[in-house]
């Protein structure tokens, strides 16, 4: 850079950002988080925060990020690099954690769906690559196995390379689906207890055909295990979110598997630009913050964690059992989100309010409290994404609302 260009440059972000010393004059492209930081976005724009008693769910904004991972993403945010080299470097460290051949950072586990498929359909074919989704007349596969079950909205992510869902109940159902057009097996963990073909009847008959499997897990840690058990048990493609309980960035994710696979996935990737997966870019702070992330999580202590989630889940319940008429139970989902649940339940002869209308009284109270599922005489809820201590507002919340109603 010019010596003139650069008094440009620091004399116009003099005039922004005040006087500047000798380390300000070394980046003049200031990356350090100042105004921003200061700055009440939430308030300035009029946006509702609250308090998560719900989960991670995406409407909700997921999970909020660990600051290990921010300082990942504010590092990330301070030098260029190749945006390739980022993921071959991540990719292969996230792989060994994993338990994967490979790994690659996706926009989420939908994205993972989507370019896992496409790395199945086209291989190292460029050609290919570019032609998805029109899959008549290429040579390429054109169809998805799938248990009736395990059929999901997500799905999407699955046509969205052009192939069609093949729905199929029982084995030898499944035997007859396969054919020539073949391209993958899916299975969708969360819906594993419903469809009559288990994981591992699954991933022998995809090896017995020679057709790749692939399963979503995208909800399904905690138990950490999960993050390598289907890897070791054969699955050749495994996704998964990276913005709900690992609390990476809301839109990453990682694909992991197969070599082979993953390396003709990423041809459908960004930066590559005739591709159906350009949209689905993650930015370099975005890989590196997912990368953290997992690590924390692959590391961290979960059996204490659990403890802490089973204590601070008993204040609230002693609390709000201490209202007469209240009944509460808690509870553990067996697939996804698995996490403790607390159950709270009342009589409306004593006390008059639909569950629904007191987690509106919730939502609009100060500070705003989001509940899990309500029914007509019951609210849920988790202390899983609340920060330390919140469990005690919503606790005082939920008794004054419970008092409030009594008849
Ligand atoms: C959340 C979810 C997805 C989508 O994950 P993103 O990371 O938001 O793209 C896909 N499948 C299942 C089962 C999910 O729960």
């Amino acid at each position: 850079m010019q010596r003139r260009e650069v008094l440009k440059l620091v004399s116009a972000a003099s005039i922004i950002g005040g006087v500047f010393g000798p380390k300000q004059l070394a980046h003049a492209i200031d990356t350090a988080p100042t105004s921003a930081a200061a700055r009440n976005l939430f308030q300035e724009l009029g946006i509702r925060t609250f308090i998560n008693a719900r989960g991670t769910i995406t409407a909700m904004s997921g999970s909020l990020m660990h600051q290990e991972v921010l300082d990942a993403i504010q590092h990330g945010a301070q030098a260029f690099c190749m945006l390739d080299e980022v993921q071959d470097k991540v990719g292969e460290r996230i792989a060994k954690l994993v338990h994967a051949e490979s790994a690659v950072v996706t926009s989420g586990a939908f994205a993972a769906l989507t370019l896992g498929l496409a790395g199945v359909l086209t291989g190292m074919d460029e050609k290919k690559v570019g032609q998805l989704p029109h899959l008549a007349g290429t040579g390429m596969k054109t169809e998805v196995i799938c248990q009736k079950s395990h059929e999901i909205v997500y799905n999407k992510a699955l046509t969205n390379t052009g192939c069609k869902m093949i729905m199929i109940e029982t084995m030898d159902e499944l035997k007859n689906a396969i054919s020539d057009k073949t391209a993958l097996m899916f299975f969708l963990n969360i819906e594993a207890d419903k469809g009559q073909i288990s994981h591992e009847q699954w991933v022998e008959v995809g090896k017995q055909y020679g057709i790749p499997t692939m399963i979503d897990i995208a909800a399904d840690v905690p138990p950490v295990s999960n993050l390598w058990k289907f890897n070791d048990m054969g699955f050749d493609l495994v996704c998964i979110s990276g913005g709900k309980a690992m609390r990476g960035p809301q839109s990453a994710g990682i694909l992991m598997g197969r070599k082979n696979i993953i390396q003709a996935a990423r041809l459908s990737m960004p930066p590559r630009g005739f591709t159906i997966g350009r949209g689905m870019k993650v930015n370099k702070e975005e890989v590196l913050g997912m990368y953290v992330a997992l690590e924390k999580f692959v590391k961290q202590d979960h059996a204490a964690e659990w403890k802490s989630w089973e204590a601070r889940t008993d204040k609230v319940k002693k609390k709000v059992e201490a209202v007469a008429g209240i009944k509460t139970r808690l509870f553990v989902p067996k697939l996804g989100n698995i996490t403790p649940n607390l159950e709270i339940s009342w009589d409306p002869k004593t006390i008059n309010i639909t569950g629904d209308a007191l987690a509106e009284r919730l939502r609009k109270g100060s500070p705003s409290i989001e509940l899990g599922e309500a029914k007509e005489h019951m609210v849920s809820l988790t202390v899983w994404m609340m920060k330390v201590g919140e469990e005690d507002i919503v606790a005082t919340k939920l008794v004054e609302e419970l008092n409030k109603a009594k008849v």
